[in-house]
């Protein structure tokens, strides 16, 4: 059964909705959204904004955030999530929200149903999640500082995400069908499989592996390298144990000049994994100086295209974040790194996805709507 009817949402009464998209407004220029500026956004007065803020605050969609220059309210992961969901409900592409399925590092992984009851899934993007100091310590070389948030940094990951998946898929690469985007969250097909590391016995070893390197060629082939291509983002499906290939905001062009490491670090990982695994032993493999020929730019024809929605700027800002945090998780910081993140943490004016954010979950939105909406039918009964 689905825990969260996505229609529910239409039940924040229109001034709350108002409220909650003024916020979001005003983050783009502002850390901490001060509470007349909302009120302005909103066109409401603002004691009336005051009362509402302080209801959505009561539910987690925004949080009130008090620093030595002024009051205000920043979005919290919940109000994020909210807005997406919204747009989905009123789009049709989400009807209901169900059981989760994962939770990456960096991602909420939901299984959904469109209108006519088709499941699907639902990617959150939560880049901040674990890594936002380095959101905050590495925002030097972000080209506006105020760009460096969790909020942003998600986004960018889903629509890039999501513009690659269309290309992908419309050149015939198994990948899963690209459903919505909207904010941090794509909808895309749910694969009748599961991931390669929950495959203990592969029918034909030999088959999956020469598959999965294939795969890669084909993608450099298209001028693409998908840069995490593990047992964890490749499914295997359950029909005919045929590969599909998922998660692609790292994913570069084989003209960047990471290109032949990521592209090595690939091949390796498949053949290190099939070696350990499934005891097999690779012959061949490809090499990137040796084996990679391109015949389609779908690289340029993809972060050029108004597909994309990012800038080159933005492109810039979500691989660099990324390759930092690859870093971060390599254990690669070094010690001037870590010294200046403290610094940067005792610079206080820049809100933090709060405790209270995480862990954002769909539940609690599901069970915050429900409340919100019993406490609108109380107040139009007493009325
Ligand atoms: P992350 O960026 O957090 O690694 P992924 O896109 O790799 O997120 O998804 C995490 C996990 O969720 C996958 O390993 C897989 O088990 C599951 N998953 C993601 N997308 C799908 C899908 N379309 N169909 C089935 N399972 C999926
Ligand atoms: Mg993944």
């Amino acid at each position: 059964t689905m825990k969260l009817d996505a229609k529910l949402l239409r039940y924040l009464s229109s001034e709350e909705f108002r409220i909650l998209t003024a916020v979001e407004m005003g983050s783009k220029n502002h850390e901490v959204v001060p509470t007349p500026l909302i009120a302005q956004i909103a066109k409401l007065k603002s004691g009336g904004a005051h009362k509402i803020l302080g209801e959505l605050a009561k539910h987690n969609l925004v949080a009130r955030v008090q620093n030595a220059k002024y009051d205000g309210y920043r979005l919290t992961y919940g109000g994020y999530d909210y807005l997406a969901l919204h747009t989905f409900a009123v789009r049709g592409s989400i009807h209901s929200v169900g059981n989760q399925i994962g939770v990456g590092k960096e991602s909420d992984i939901y299984i959904v149903a469109d209108d006519n009851g088709t499941q699907h899934v639902l990617k959150i993007h939560r880049l901040g999640r674990t890594s936002f100091r380095a959101v905050k310590s590495k925002r030097d070389y972000l080209e506006s500082r105020k760009s460096a948030s969790w909020m942003y940094m998600s986004r960018l990951a889903a629509t890039k995400e999501y513009a690659f998946m269309r290309a992908l898929h419309e050149h015939g690469f198994p990948v899963p069908t690209p459903i919505d985007q909207n904010r941090h969250c794509v909808a895309m097909s749910l694969v009748d499989g599961v991931p390669l590391t929950h495959v203990a016995e592969v029918a034909d070893v030999g088959q999956l592996y020469a598959d999965l390197m294939a795969l890669l060629l084909r993608l450099a082939a298209h001028g693409l390298v998908h840069g995490d291509f593990n047992e964890f983002n490749l499914l295997v499906r359950e029909v005919d144990q045929k590969p599909v290939l998922i998660d692609f905001p790292q994913m570069i062009s084989t003209n960047h000049p990471n290109a032949k490491e990521q592209f090595d670090r690939d091949v390796e990982c498949v053949k290190t994994y099939f070696r350990r695994r499934y005891n097999f032993d690779a012959t061949w493999w490809p090499e990137f100086d040796r084996d990679v020929a391109r015949t389609v730019d779908l690289d340029a024809a993809v972060s050029a295209s108004g597909a994309c929605k990012l800038t080159k700027r933005q492109q810039r800002e979500l691989e660099q974040f990324l390759l930092e945090k690859r870093a971060e998780d390599d254990g690669e910081v070094n010690e001037d790194e870590s010294e200046s993140e403290s610094e940067v943490e005792s610079d206080d004016d820049e809100p933090t996805p709060a405790a209270a954010d995480s862990p954002a979950n769909i539940e609690q939105i599901g069970a915050t709507l429900q409340r919100i909406h019993l406490d609108q039918a109380a107040r139009l009964g007493n009325s």
